[in-house]
């Protein structure tokens, strides 16, 4: 092969690297979305399941749950003393008293309207 053959074949292979290394970045993002959008299901799952069997039924996980909505239930009204504002909801599943700008129903899970 000649030089320019040689360079071509250069060149071909540094392309075919480039390429390599765009699609290995695109499949990281593809990967990425899809285990975002896999967790947001196994949430929803978790979210029917505790609904449907109480928290008690989860052993560590359910005190954990537990837990993490109590801190956010404090942190919501901490939030909304520090603003000034009595932004309270009524959860419409449940009827918890739901404080702050939270979307979701601390006890049962039910989205709230905005
Ligand atoms: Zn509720």
């Amino acid at each position: 092969m000649g030089f320019f053959d040689d360079l071509k074949e250069t060149a071909k292979s540094e392309m075919d690297g480039v390429k390599k290394n765009v699609r290995a970045v695109q499949l990281q993002s593809e990967l990425h979305d899809l285990k975002r959008e896999e967790l947001g299901i196994y949430a929803a799952i978790g979210r029917l399941a505790v609904a449907a069997e109480g928290m008690e039924k989860f052993g560590d996980a359910g005190v954990k749950l537990f837990d993490v909505q109590e801190r956010i239930r404090a942190k919501a009204a901490e939030l909304s003393a520090v603003k000034g504002l009595q932004d309270v909801k009524i959860c419409p599943n449940c009827g918890t008293e739901i404080i702050g700008d939270m979307n979701f129903c601390g006890n049962c899970g039910t989205k709230l309207a905005e």
